[in-house]
């Protein structure tokens, strides 16, 4: 198994620390809003690797943190008059049920920053002992990071800190690229966003929350540490450097997702262009998002385009249209062949072990259901047996299979699925005969029962609205 580190630069044989036994260390959201689609990405990167590593054999350990205080859910609480802690789990409660409903699995662990201070300030006063961090230079309660005194600081990045960007200069500080361990608490702020210190009252920097936190529940030498491009620097640059210096040996490889364009541009709230769960989610069905998720190198740029879930509803299609027609035309011609040797196909697996390339392993399944399908049609049924159970072992993998969709589906959910499905499909027969009276008669009833209908290329999807 070969892991793309982007420390290193390289692909990189992996070895656990402990055989059998693998710690991911996975920054998550700000919960200052709810998600959008690059938030439902990253998730989803690391479920998958830590789907494949669980089917290798090892125990994973994933642990994936909650930023619930910082600059932006104090501010984003102000602009909304609410307590900031009440907006930080609001938001949190909606990123669990949008992983829940993509079919994420729950990390091992997800802790909350505020729920970590004692940590924090512990790993604070070791970087004040060994002179790697130093008090705000006016007397003030700021704490903040001596880069001056750790010479690797830029490894991560590769960068001198002489040409790294956004350095703010303050009167209390050493020089620009100090960055902050504890921030004294500001007068405009609720006094809930404080703690007691030795340095006085404050609020934890957001960095050191993951130092903290990963050596907290993982050790402080640990396998993989992943997250957003984006957060590569300062974030994962300053997170290295305060845990190196404290004398940690942090991760042994870094792993980064690439982030998601809109039509070829940054996704940007002054754009305007930001797609959110719930748009993807009224454009398609989970599985479909998930699929579509998916297809893209975890490291490459995902272009989201309106027309893409389409297409990938389409190629999913294809995939569940083959193991639903092996299993009715198996099941019709008697066939019975149940053999527990069928594993994963080689093909797949070397993908997959190739920096979780699921892209190429796709490809493969694919490349069997074509094939599958041909078996159906000259009715070599063993082999189409066979076919079908491996893609159904591959899709269980992905969290694609259709047996992992059913089960998060209730009992009421079917009963009012199969409803509006048969009222979709007379509206859809309604709009063939061009009696678009009944078409919109029926949608309106459905309407005023909460439920709205949303037309994508081929198919109607609903959702409560
Ligand atoms: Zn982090």
């Amino acid at each position: 198994m070969k892991i793309f580190d982007s420390k290193t630069a390289e692909l990189k044989e992996f070895v656990p620390i402990s055989a059998g036994q693998v710690g991911i260390y996975v920054c998550g959201p700000t919960v200052q809003s709810e998600a959008h689609i690059g938030h439902l990405r990253s998730a989803l990167s690391y479920d998958v690797m830590g789907r494949w590593l669980s089917y290798l054999g090892h125990q994973v350990t994933l642990v994936r943190n909650v930023t619930d205080i910082d600059d932006k859910v104090l501010e984003k609480a102000v602009e909304q008059k609410q307590n900031w802690w009440s907006l930080a789990y609001a938001n949190e409660l909606l990123f669990a049920a949008d992983f829940r409903r993509l079919g994420i699995q729950a990390p091992s662990y997800e802790p909350r920053a505020t729920g970590h201070i004692p940590q924090m300030l512990s790993l604070i006063a070791t970087l004040i002992e060994r002179g790697h961090a130093y008090k705000a230079l006016d007397g003030g309660a700021n704490v903040y990071f001596d880069t001056a005194s750790w010479p690797s600081y830029g490894e991560l990045t590769n960068q001198s800190p002489e040409d790294m960007d956004g350095q703010e200069t303050s009167a209390d500080k050493k020089r620009a690229q100090d960055f902050a361990l504890w921030k004294a608490a500001k007068s405009n702020e609720p006094a809930t966003a404080a703690w007691d210190s030795e340095y006085g009252r404050g609020r934890p920097g957001w960095h050191i929350e993951c130092s903290a936190m990963a050596s907290h529940y993982l050790g402080t030498n640990f396998d993989i540490h992943g997250g957003g491009l984006d957060l590569r620097f300062p974030h994962h640059e300053n997170e290295l450097a305060q845990s190196r210096a404290a004398g940690h040996g942090f991760a042994n490889y870094w792993v980064h997702n690439g982030l998601v364009t809109v039509a070829g541009q940054k996704m940007s709230k002054s754009l305007g262009n930001s797609v959110y769960s719930r748009d993807l989610f009224a454009l398609a069905s989970a599985q479909t998002v998930r699929y579509y998720l998916s297809s893209a190198h975890y490291r490459s740029v995902l272009d989201y385009q309106p027309s893409v879930l389409a297409e990938a509803e389409a190629a999913l299609g294809r995939i569940l249209g083959f193991l639903g027609r092996a299993g009715r035309e198996l099941a019709t011609s008697g066939f019975s062949a149940a053999d527990a040797s069928i594993a994963i196909p080689a093909e797949f697996a070397e993908e997959m072990n190739d920096d979780f390339n699921v892209p190429a392993a796709l490809a493969v399944v694919h490349e069997l259901v074509r094939s599958g399908n041909s078996d159906l049609d000259e009715k070599r049924l063993s082999e189409a047996a066979e076919k079908r159970d491996q893609v159904t072992l591959m899709l269980e993998v992905l969290g694609l299979a259709p047996s992992q969709w059913e089960s998060q589906v209730s009992s009421e959910h079917g009963a009012l699925n199969s409803l509006v499905q048969s009222l979709i499909a007379e509206r859809d027969s309604a709009r063939e005969a061009k009696d678009y009276a009944t078409a919109d008669r029926i949608r309106d009833q459905l309407s005023a029962a909460g439920i709205e209908l949303s037309d994508s290329q081929n198919q109607t999807h609903w959702s409560l609205s």
